[in-house]
């Protein structure tokens, strides 16, 4: 019985995939935030490469040797075959998930965090200042700037910073500085906290203070881990990896499920995939997007023009949006907090080449549970979204005798999301409903583009 698809360092993929290439329409152009005008990444904020790569339309983007070096310190990731779960499941179905719990971070995240470093530090960057909620994202890429001998700044929402002390213990080990947002570095920062000294912080003023932080100084620059074209680019090392594993275990998968937030983990397993499926080959490939209800940006969100952040200084993107001005209620998954979806995932779900679904909470947890207690793997709440929807899938073949092939997206391990597990498993975890008296009110305020 073959549990794992194996591929050797000599295996893993030495390009990126590019769907830029590939796609039916090309992408809607990004707008400027002021001029509403098309426009690049703003350049003082990226570097050159990374703004290249985001407009480009070459199918294969070569992975620079040094990057694949760095790339073999956790790479290749298994793809595994869940023989426990098809069991616990009795299910006819075959079930295979693709891991990225054993990055050094515990997720995805570094696959775009190393390459983000080192193209900033091929152009002499110094620095790089960031964002961070929960510190998923500010701990990728404390990692990568320490491989590349960089500076490191992150905010990080202040209510996470005092809940959830051991990501910023992890960022300060791999040496960068982490600093609670609202913060007196900044002015927006100042600012806020005169009007409120008290502030939690949120996502969205977090990137505002990293955003102006990078503004201000000459050897900083702005680095975001999601939603981007590069950021996706970067992970599809994920589903290049999975489609040749799979293939030596004679494998194409009928159905691709992943969770959203800002669509990078999913995206870089599915788009080698979906190729297929555009150019006619697999033309029954199912991929399943998988949102939380309190959050359910793709499936309640309209398809409109709108800015990236809350502030209204980044570009302006056609996408799925609830409204930059939401606020999500504080779930879990706060991965899957976003308003906005990647440019390229709204895209392809509007052309009908991938469906999205949304979930509670409770739901989620109990999958996450029944994973746990199967393959022994405690994954992280934003995966277990992704769980949730494969046994329904898996179920429903049981009813119907199919023997579908599902191929899973586990992002990341759970390890410090264990707050959130003893919730559920104390009977304290609680469902948000759809706020959509908050995302109404949001979604009165988009800009207007022509
Ligand atoms: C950040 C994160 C996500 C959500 O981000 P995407 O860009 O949608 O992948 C999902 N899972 C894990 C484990 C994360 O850390």
């Amino acid at each position: 019985m073959q549990t794992k698809a194996v591929l050797t360092e000599k295996e893993m993929p030495t390009h990126w995939y590019n769907i830029q290439a590939d796609l039916p329409e090309p992408l809607p152009p990004l707008r400027h935030p002021a001029t509403k005008e098309p426009t690049r990444l703003p350049p003082p904020l990226f570097p050159e490469a990374l703004n290249e790569q985001e407009f480009s339309k070459e199918r294969w983007i070569e992975i620079p040797e040094e990057l694949q070096d760095i790339y073999r310190t956790w790479r290749p990731t298994l793809l595994h075959r869940a023989y426990r779960l098809e069991k616990t499941l009795d299910t006819p179905a075959r079930i295979f998930f693709k891991y990225e719990g054993t990055s050094q971070a515990g997720s995805h995240k570094p696959n775009t965090a190393v390459a983000q470093a080192y193209y900033n530090k091929k152009e002499g960057v110094k620095r790089l200042a960031t964002e961070t909620g929960a510190g998923q994202w500010g701990s990728a890429l404390a990692m990568g700037c320490t491989f590349f001998g960089l500076e490191c700044k992150v905010y990080m929402v202040k209510a996470s910073y005092y809940q959830k002390p051991y990501r910023r213990v992890l960022m300060e080990t791999w040496g960068a500085q982490v600093i609670p947002s609202p913060s007196e570095e900044t002015e927006i920062g100042r600012k806020i906290l005169k009007d409120d000294p008290d502030c939690a912080g949120s996502l969205g003023i977090a990137i505002s203070e990293a955003v102006e932080d990078a503004f201000a100084r000459d050897d900083t620059r702005y680095s975001l881990g999601s939603v981007l074209n590069h950021v996706l680019l970067h992970q599809t090392v994920i589903g290049l990896e999975a489609m040749k594993q799979l293939e030596k275990l004679d494998v194409y998968p009928d159905i691709i499920v992943g969770c959203i937030g800002g669509g990078s983990n999913f995206a870089g397993t599915f788009l080698p995939f979906v190729k297929d499926k555009i150019e006619g080959r697999k033309p029954d490939l199912r991929i399943i997007c998988v949102e939380p209800q309190a959050c359910p940006t793709v499936t309640k969100g309209l398809y409109a023009w709108d800015y990236g952040d809350v502030a209204g200084m980044a570009p302006i993107a056609l996408m799925y949006t609830l409204g930059h001005g939401f606020v999500p209620p504080p779930l879990h998954a706060g991965g899957l907090r976003y308003h906005g979806m990647a440019p390229i995932i709204c895209h392809l779900h509007k052309l009908g080449f991938v469906e999205a679904r949304a979930e509670y909470q409770i739901p989620v947890f109990e999958a996450a549970v029944k994973f746990a207690r199967s393959e022994g793997i405690v994954a992280a709440p934003e995966a277990a979204h992704a769980i949730k929807v494969v046994i329904d899938e898996a179920l429903k073949c049981r009813e119907s005798g199919e023997k579908k092939d599902i191929l899973l997206a586990l992002s990341g391990h759970g390890h410090f999301d264990l707050a959130a597990y003893d919730e559920f498993l104390s009977g304290r975890l609680q469902d948000y409903e759809y706020p959509r008296e908050l995302v109404e009110k949001a979604l009165a305020d988009l800009p207007k583009v022509d």
